[in-house]
């Protein structure tokens, strides 16, 4: 007799998750959930462990309004050198890490079922927040292929197998020469012309095009310039959003709605895309809430600012129950739709990283968790 499919794996089968009804999305979601919880009960002390001194058990998931008890790990627990296996060591295939400098990397295990899940997580968001056909795609990135242990090369590499051609312009010794990039894409001959990477490479592109005249002839209405990874410069200063869009628009020629940024962590198996009123939407696939960085087991007021914790049921060799040290405010509740017609939640554009005060709030919550583990 064959094993029936999990839930969580039905739920990914579905052609256009968005178009669930309130009450089938609820369903497949919390289904997912519990299995996902029960998977990590059992086979992951640390969380087991978290979960005995929350007083809490996946038993005790009934409904939606129960997905808030989930006891939850900072992203900073993955920087930290906790072992957070839900599977034996032997089925990782892939450490994926954040990016920045070497001390606050996560380092994310994953195994193949969740490389699965992850890779068809990514491809269906994009497809249904897609800012322009996909054609061409010149990424001011190294190539996947030299970096691949990289969170944003897995998540570029996914998204690489819907375009025509592409090419990657950043050199992995940091050598980016914008002169090239612009002689290479008037070369291109797929329509549209599209870019992507770091929003800084980008604002460098944009400069020197404004800068020399030298222009992008093969960029046009059509083509989307997709944003990630973050709007502070090398000196940590934040590029406000309307100022960059203001120079793309200039530099490239391109529609304002086709300018996106696409928010993600490492430790979640998705991305929030923006759609084109740039309202980041969190996929089907996850539960969120917004916490008080003082008190990370209370929710802000809806439409107040806090850490976003993600509930993310296809992560399978660790728990996906997660806290970031990152600040976001909702626009569109759970379930309802956003003005681009797409039912929600979505995040307001700006997402900051939580300083000061709201960023203790995470380390706060690794402290607690070590002393627990060791109490
Ligand atoms: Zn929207």
């Amino acid at each position: 007799m064959t094993q029936s499919k999990s839930i969580i794996d039905r739920f990914l089968d579905i052609e256009d998750p968005w178009s669930l009804s309130k009450t089938e999305r609820k369903d497949m979601l919390v289904g997912s959930i519990i299995e996902a919880a029960e998977h990590h009960y059992k086979n992951n002390s640390v969380w087991r462990r978290l979960c005995e001194v929350k007083n809490f058990k996946p038993t005790d998931i009934n409904s939606y309004e129960d997905l808030n008890r989930i006891p939850v790990i900072s992203t900073r627990a993955f920087k930290g050198g906790f072992d957070l296996l839900s599977v034996p060591s032997k089925d990782i295939v892939k450490v994926h890490m954040s990016s920045g400098t070497s001390g606050s990397r996560s380092r994310v295990p994953r195994d193949r079922i969740t490389l699965d899940r992850n890779r068809i997580s990514i491809l269906k968001t994009n497809a249904k927040f897609r800012s322009s056909d996909p054609g061409y795609l010149g990424m001011m990135s190294p190539s996947p292929d030299e970096i691949s242990d990289l969170t944003i090369a897995n998540y570029a590499k996914i998204s690489l197998e819907d375009f025509s051609s592409y090419d990657f312009f950043l050199r992995l010794d940091g050598g980016f020469n914008p002169e090239q990039v612009v002689e290479k894409l008037n070369s291109v001959t797929d329509r549209p012309v599209n870019i992507g990477g770091a929003p800084m490479l980008l604002l460098g592109l944009a400069e020197y095009v404004l800068k020399t005249g030298n222009r992008i002839h093969t960029m046009d209405e059509r083509s989307a310039v997709t944003a990630g990874g973050g709007f502070k410069n090398a000196k940590g200063q934040v590029v406000d959003r309307e100022t960059f869009n203001r120079i793309v628009m200039n530099a490239f020629g391109t529609k304002e709605e086709n300018i996106r940024d696409v928010y993600s962590m490492s430790e979640l198996n998705g991305v929030l895309p923006e759609c084109e009123h740039h309202l980041k939407h969190v996929p089907p696939y996850f539960y969120i809430s917004i916490r008080n960085p003082a008190n990370i087991d209370e929710e802000v007021p809806y439409g107040e600012e806090g850490l976003p914790v993600f509930i993310d049921p296809l992560a399978h060799s660790y728990p996906g129950f997660i806290v970031a040290d990152d600040i976001v405010s909702f626009k569109t509740a759970p379930f309802k739709t956003c003005e681009c017609g797409e039912s929600g939640p979505t995040l307001a554009t700006k997402v900051r990283r939580a300083e000061g005060a709201e960023e203790k709030g995470c380390g706060r919550h690794v402290d607690e968790l070590s002393e627990q583990l060791s109490s």
